[in-house]
């Protein structure tokens, strides 16, 4: 029996599990598995609680005492929830989550133990990581590497190891990992959001950036995973006929969920509740087997944690159900792929989102000064913004009429358009009247009310103001909502501080400070008016009209990266103090091999999958239809046989034709895939990858998936889209 009537069969006879839900309310097990100030303020002495939670504003310092203090507490709420080890949990920068686990657990002599963990254990470990990657930072003669205590966030229980948030970084003081730079970049937009904020309101002391994400996944049973190496593999797969029906009917968007990924559904969530991981809402995608999940936004730190962990528990649970989660940006071609949105926004101590509009003239001109502020940033960088979204994975979704396109754009919609233009409109560098002011703030202050039904959504664009946050659409279902928060706070950080030093010159030669800053937004919003997009980004018109406008339109990971170590980038990271240049270059190297292996892996998958599964398999069904055609020889008079046989011969014919460019393509492949490893650059090796290696990919699926229509279905070797795209 073939693999794939092997999958079919028993993913027919994976039916729905009961989830093991947990009865109680979910408010009353929430956060359960975390060690949350809620828990702290139980297991730790008040003084050393205080220090912990009072001051989030400053980075604390963790002297022995307080730490010990910790670790004893964390010890003992640990082992009475069943806990047996522990670990440093870290992001480092292969994409994943690593841990290394330790027992608590130590031999006391006499035959008797103890539970061991003090201060020392907490702050700090030497996780021998020397096989994750760091772009050359860490030369093997000194490998070491330090994982380092993230006391701003909380440490959890998963899978009985006491987890605790880490970052990582090298014994020379490079940061190894996604954590660290964000912490610099959300410590570096407080400073500066909170001097610009103060312009209009003093009780602003503390300013931090929000995240929700929302997370699309496909869901595929394990029989059928199992059985395609390229899913196994690479995550996608390499080859596949459309099927018949796709997502045209538009029959799945927010349809029912069916009954066995229902199941799977509430048992992570739940699973997440008791990890304080806020998920809330659930629906299906627009392709068949797509779903979305998103949480309540949370401090951005948190919310990049929480994203890692669920990517985590999903696949854990998942595997319970038979089921197999994809996060792969494009599993199936022809149908959508999957993305993650990142709900941006700033708050503030006092309760107040930044990116919302107030309620008065006053708080819309703060409102305006951040939200203008933001465009300006964009458009001074969004090729940085590309480069940090860019990925193997990523690459077929960009531009490929379906999820934004490569071209970076923002979205704010008619009204604030409207607004926008009404203060451009004032003359520039002559006083406004008090008339002219007092009318300009009123309008302002109408802000509220025409948001709140501002309902022209547009879902094209890849940075769209959706009422009070900003939506960063184009990030990979995959990857690390990390480096695109980086790029986000330290863009409108740096943005942040040329409109204050601006507003500050303009006052200090006697300007008005309201004058002062509409002069000042005045400018930015000339500026920046190229970056702003109100169409349809999925139309040629928009690709030609942002050729004109001078915007990029990069397809591909080595061109998008360029720009991730161009002059101003790094000038931007390490004048912001967020990366130093040898930081920079190396994630920029640990990127582009990334890509290269990705699509190195792909292509010796297609490859074996050409060459030992479809060709035979090929081969077999045309020398049926060859003994065909002779046995219709000798049993038809001549006249038919011309006639009937002809059909079959063409048949053969493009069998052959198939099988041929194939084996001939494979062979270009192969030649090409060494002719790229030889190089030794990383740039040149992934261009070569990209431009040589990649086209070979398409051209030989187009070949196989011809021949899935035109072979026996009954000898297909692997599972075909219509039979894992719908999961019962
Ligand atoms: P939708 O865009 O689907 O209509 P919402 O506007 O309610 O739904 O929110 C979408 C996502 O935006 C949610 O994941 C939510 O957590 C996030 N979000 C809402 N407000 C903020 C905010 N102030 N900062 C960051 N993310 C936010
Ligand atoms: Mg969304």
């Amino acid at each position: 029996m073939s693999q794939r009537t092997n999958a079919l069969q028993s993913a027919q006879g994976h039916k729905e599990k009961p989830s093991a839900g947990s009865p109680a309310k979910v408010s009353e097990y929430f956060g359960i598995d975390v060690f949350s100030e809620h828990i702290m303020r139980d297991y730790l002495p008040l003084e050393i609680f205080r220090q912990l939670t009072d001051n989030k504003d400053a980075s604390i310092q963790i002297d022995r005492k307080l730490a010990d203090q910790v670790a004893a507490a964390m010890k003992a709420w640990a082992v009475s929830r069943g806990a047996t080890h522990y670990s440093h949990w870290f992001q480092p920068l292969n994409g994943a989550t690593a841990e290394k686990h330790d027992a608590f657990f130590t031999p006391a002599g006499a035959g008797s133990s103890m539970e061991q963990f003090d201060g020392s254990q907490l702050v700090q470990q030497e996780p021998d990581a020397s096989s994750l990657p760091s772009g050359g930072i860490r030369n093997t003669f000194e490998a070491r590497g330090y994982s380092a205590w993230d006391p701003s966030s909380p440490a959890f229980i998963l899978e009985g190891t006491l987890c605790i948030p880490t970052i990582f970084i090298a014994y020379t003081g490079e940061a190894l990992d996604y954590k660290t730079p964000l912490l610099k970049s959300n410590q570096l937009i407080n400073e500066i959001s909170v001097e610009v904020a103060q312009l209009f309101d003093r009780g602003i002391t503390r300013v931090y950036p929000t995240l929700g994400w929302e997370q699309e996944y496909f869901l595929i049973d394990e029989s059928f995973y199992y059985a395609r190496h390229d899913l196994t593999l690479c995550g996608r797969t390499l080859c596949g006929h459309t099927p018949a029906r796709g997502q045209q009917m538009e029959d799945h968007y927010f349809g029912s969920i069916p009954g066995r990924v229902t199941a799977f559904m509430k048992e992570f969530e739940v699973a997440s509740w008791r990890l304080g991981i806020p998920v809330k809402t659930r629906h299906n995608e627009v392709a068949p087997n797509q779903f979305e999940l998103a949480p309540v936004y949370e401090e951005a730190n948190i919310a990049v944690d929480h994203n890692q962990l669920v990517m985590v528990v999903m696949d854990k649970i998942a595997r319970k159900h038979n089921l197999r989660v994809l996060y792969h940006e494009k599993p199936f071609a022809g149908i959508n792929g999957s993305g993650k949105h990142n709900n941006w926004s700033l708050a503030t101590n006092t309760g107040k989102n930044l990116m919302s509009p107030g309620h008065t003239p006053k708080t819309n001109l703060l409102f305006l000064s951040f939200f203008i502020s933001f465009i300006k940033a964009v458009s001074e960088h969004p090729s940085l913004l590309r480069a940090a979204i860019a990925s193997a994975g990523n690459d077929h979704r960009l531009g490929a009429n379906e999820a934004p396109p490569a071209i970076m754009s923002v979205f704010i919609g008619k009204q604030l358009t409207g607004v926008l233009e009404e203060i451009e409109s004032r003359v520039a560098d002559r006083k406004m009247t008090p008339d002219e002011k007092t009318e300009l703030k009123l309008n302002i202050g109408k802000i509220p009310q025409i948001i709140l039904d501002n309902t022209d959504r547009n879902r094209t664009s890849p940075l769209a103001f959706t009422g009070n946050k900003f939506e960063f659409r184009a990030v990979g279902a995959s990857s690390n909502c990390g480096p695109a928060m980086i790029v986000l706070n330290t863009i409108m950080a740096d943005q942040l501080r040329r409109f204050k030093q601006q507003v500050d010159k303009l006052m200090e030669k006697n300007v008005e400070k309201d004058e002062a800053i509409f002069r000042t937004l005045r400018t930015y919003i000339r500026e920046s008016k190229f970056i702003l997009y109100e169409g349809n980004n999925y139309s040629e018109e928009w690709i030609r009209e942002a050729a004109a406008r001078g915007l990029e339109n990069t397809g591909n990971t080595p061109d998008a990266l360029r720009n991730y170590v161009s002059g101003k980038t790094i000038d931007l990271f390490s004048r912001n103090g967020i990366f130093t240049e040898k930081e920079m270059v190396a994630r920029y190297e640990i990127r582009l091999e990334t890509y290269a292996k990705a699509l190195q892996i792909e292509s010796r998958v297609l490859g074996d999958l050409a060459g030992n599964h479809i060709i035979p398999v090929a081969v077999e069904y045309q020398n049926r239809l060859i003994q065909n055609v002779k046995g219709l020889k000798d049993v038809l008079p001549e006249s038919l046989y011309n006639d009937h046989a002809g059909n079959q011969i063409h048949t053969i014919t493009k069998i052959s034709e198939h099988i041929s460019e194939i084996k001939t393509d494979v062979a270009d492949m192969i030649t090409a895939r060494k002719e790229a490893n030889a190089i030794d650059s990383p740039r040149e090796k992934a261009e070569a990858y990209a431009n040589l290696v990649k086209p070979m990919l398409e051209t030989i699926r187009y070949h196989i998936d011809k021949l899935e229509i035109l072979v026996d279905d009954r000898l297909w070797p692997l599972p075909k889209y219509r039979e894992m795209l719908f999961v019962k």
